[in-house]
């Protein structure tokens, strides 16, 4: 009997197309021996084997044969599937589209080959692969069966399906989720990146993270960044990213490095935050901790910092510091006449005229209710006696809206060896009581100090 059939798939180098091999052309085989040996071969394949007869005509195929493989998988006997329609295999999520191009390959005698559903006898449905050639006995060109080998792909359809939903879930989440290569080539954003960043994915996947560098971090940051993701540790920061556009976001990231069962490193996912708008609301915070509400100016806390730093930079740099601390005269006398309105605006009016007045460098602090400090780095007891004097004349010209002039006597003290932040503060508060004591709206310097 010789058979003919066309190979559905790539054809081997060693088989020419409808040819079926001899085992050994010097000792052929009977068909009988050829047949059973056959049989084991299928019986023995992963792959699910079915053979039908090819009746194209309503009830369709019915099937012959089927191996081991094909019944673990369907579920049935052999008994319960010889002669009936391989469509009992058929079900609700069997795709219409693919049997359809299953029949039109079949009635033009092509060989076949798709993927579907199935359904088990228990109803469980399975995906397969498979393949369908006609098989042709005469030259009567119409085939006599039909050979079907079925491959379960449940295990890879299942897989990708919850790849499908693990990427729907990351496309759709808030957080912004960018995965990289172990050299931190980007290889997927999700939309969140896109969102947060304004770069497009066909932008941003094969570029390097550096994308978004706002150079707020210093290279100790990037240094510590990947020490612990290449040790296999998760890193944790508030990262300052640079959107496409130029501005700044703050982000609130973890990087975690995925590996092998080996331990090898292959790729770094990040998920991050947009925390912009706490970030902004803490720095308000701490700016307001440090802020006197009526001037504008530094408040106390903060120019105790600043005195402590510019004190210990003065020391080590062997540099002169002075202070110029100056209280309003008669204050409360303003107060009294005009009310404590009045008074506010005398206060905040003065700061401006002050700090007009200041270099950069110099610090302006509201020390308590009528009373300010100048921190003046670099600057001798000389030389901050002269802008002390320049202080007391523009306060004294200054037009404060009121009937009487308002003036403000001064004290100025330069660092001195052995000087705290707390001496050094005393020892200019020593000289303004001194300028108020002989006779306000004055300037006097510290102790031995010269002018
Ligand atoms: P001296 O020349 O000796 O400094 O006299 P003075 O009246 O300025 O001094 P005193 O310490 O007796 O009074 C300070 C006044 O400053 C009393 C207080 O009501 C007023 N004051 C302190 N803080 C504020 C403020 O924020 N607003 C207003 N309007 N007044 C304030
Ligand atoms: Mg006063
Ligand atoms: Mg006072």
């Amino acid at each position: 009997m010789a058979f003919a059939y066309n190979n559905p798939g790539p054809v081997g180098s060693c088989y020419a197309q409808g040819e079926i091999m001899e085992l050994d052309p010097d000792h052929p085989l009977h068909d009988r021996e050829m047949a059973g040996l056959l049989t084991v071969a299928l019986e023995q394949t992963f792959l699910g084997v079915v053979i039908t007869d090819a009746e194209l005509q309503a009830p369709g195929p019915r099937i012959l044969w089927a191996n081991r493989r094909l019944l673990e998988m369907t579920g049935y006997t052999m008994a319960e599937l010889r002669g009936s329609s391989p469509r009992i295999l058929q079900g609700p999520e069997t795709e219409p589209a693919v049997i359809q191009e299953l029949r039109r390959a079949l009635a033009a005698g092509e060989s076949f080959q798709g993927e579907t559903v199935n359904y088990r006898k228990d109803g469980i449905p399975y995906t397969v692969e498979w393949t369908i050639s006609p098989v042709h006995t005469d030259d009567s060109g119409k085939p006599a069966y039909y050979v079907s080998f079925q491959n379960e792909t449940t295990e890879k359809w299942q897989e990708r399906r919850q790849r499908q939903q693990l990427s729907t879930a990351l496309e759709q989440t808030a957080d912004s989720v960018m995965i990289t290569e172990p050299d931190g080539t980007i290889r997927y954003v999700n939309r969140a990146f896109e969102n947060y960043t304004g770069y497009g994915r066909d932008e941003a996947i094969g570029r390097q993270p550096s994308l978004m560098k706002s150079g707020e971090h210093d290279a100790e940051f990037y240094r510590e960044l990947w020490e612990t993701i290449q040790a296999g540790q998760p890193f944790r920061a508030t990262f300052t990213n640079r959107k496409r556009n130029g501005e700044l976001f703050f982000e609130e990231t973890t990087i975690t490095p995925v590996q092998d069962e080996t331990g090898r490193i292959r790729a770094y996912v990040s998920s991050g935050k947009d925390v912009t708008e706490r970030v902004e609301m803490e720095r308000q915070l701490r700016e307001m901790a440090v802020t006197d509400p009526l001037t504008g100016l530094a408040n106390r806390l903060r120019f105790e910092q600043t005195l402590e730093a510019e004190l210990e930079r003065s020391l080590r740099y062997d540099n002169p510091l002075s202070l110029v601390m100056f209280d309003i005269d008669h204050f409360k006398a303003v107060n009294d006449t005009h009310g404590h309105e009045a008074g506010d605006d005398v206060l905040r009016t003065l700061a401006d005229c002050v700090n007009n007045q200041l270099r950069r460098s110099d610090a302006l602090a509201r020390w308590g209710g009528e009373e300010f400090l100048v921190l003046a780095p670099q600057v001798g007891a000389a030389e901050a006696a002269a802008l002390a004097e320049k202080l007391r004349a523009a306060v004294a010209a200054q037009d404060f809206g009121l009937s009487d002039p308002v003036t403000a006597s001064f004290g100025v003290a330069e660092r001195a060896p052995g000087d705290t932040p707390k001496r050094l503060i005393r020892r200019a508060d020593d000289a303004l009581y001194a300028a108020k004591e002989t006779g306000r709206n004055r300037v006097e310097v510290a102790d031995g100090q010269v002018r």
